[in-house]
């Protein structure tokens, strides 16, 4: 199910990728924190080329951020761009949901239902950075069905900054979505109801705004090989 996350690695590069992505949702590594390819390698016992592969790939899903000549660090986003996310995911997702729900098809439907349940199997064994991926991936999947070719990539990229910014700037200790927030986009999309869809999406979203916690707050840094460590 984390296919939208990470759509090209495989073998060594996904483990990598998944340790050090739960690693950051779970706030084990902090933002900013400089993620050395030595280290990495060290860490995994893996080449700089398998280390490379994963950090492009979490840099492609926003959670690391590469500078030129300067490496890889973990993303880190400010309260300004989090509430510039969440702005424009007001405004696209409702327009894509009432586009999803005119052209769901019943194998959709199915996949979506996946989703959902793949969904509360995570929050169910507390797995929250697991459950937090696959909520995006909830939100994705809709922005597919829609199939709209400039909204389309517009909320795969905003998903993928939103997941570490739920993960830093929630105020609930759940940070994935809502479920009945899905569950209820379930029922408009099973009933072509496009109106229903826009609004339940649209109230959604500005709960998840809501929800964020945009005040400066202390971290509790660990080092690269702790956090790590306890991740693998
Ligand atoms: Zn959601």
């Amino acid at each position: 199910m984390l296919h939208d996350v990470f759509a090209l690695p495989s073998g060594k590069t996904l483990d990598i990728c998944l340790s050090i992505q739960t690693a950051i949702l779970e706030h084990k590594l902090a933002p900013g924190l400089k993620l050395s390819e030595d280290e990495v390698g060290e860490i995994y016992g893996v080449s700089r080329t398998v280390v490379r592969a994963a950090l492009q790939a979490l840099a492609h899903s926003s959670l690391v951020t590469i500078r030129k000549n300067r490496g890889a660090f973990v993303a880190k986003p400010t309260m300004r761009e989090a509430h510039e996310v969440f702005q424009a995911r007001a405004l696209i997702e409702p327009a894509v949901a009432r586009l999803a729900a005119d052209a769901i098809t019943p194998a959709d439907l199915d996949l979506l239902k996946a989703h959902l349940a793949a969904e509360h199997a995570a929050l169910d064994s507390g797995d929250m950075s697991k459950a937090l991926v696959l909520s995006g991936g909830f939100h994705t999947a809709i922005a597919d069905i829609a199939d709209h070719r400039v909204f389309t990539g517009m909320v795969r990229s905003l998903i993928s900054r939103s997941s570490l910014i739920i993960a830093l700037y929630s105020k609930r200790s759940d940070t994935a979505c809502e479920s009945h927030s899905h569950g209820a986009l379930m029922d408009a999309f099973a009933d072509n109801d496009a109106v229903a869809a826009e609004e339940i999406q649209k109230s959604h979203i500005i709960d998840l705004h809501s929800g964020l916690d945009l005040r400066e707050k202390e971290s509790d840094p660990k080092s690269l090989s702790q956090a790590l460590g306890l991740a693998v």
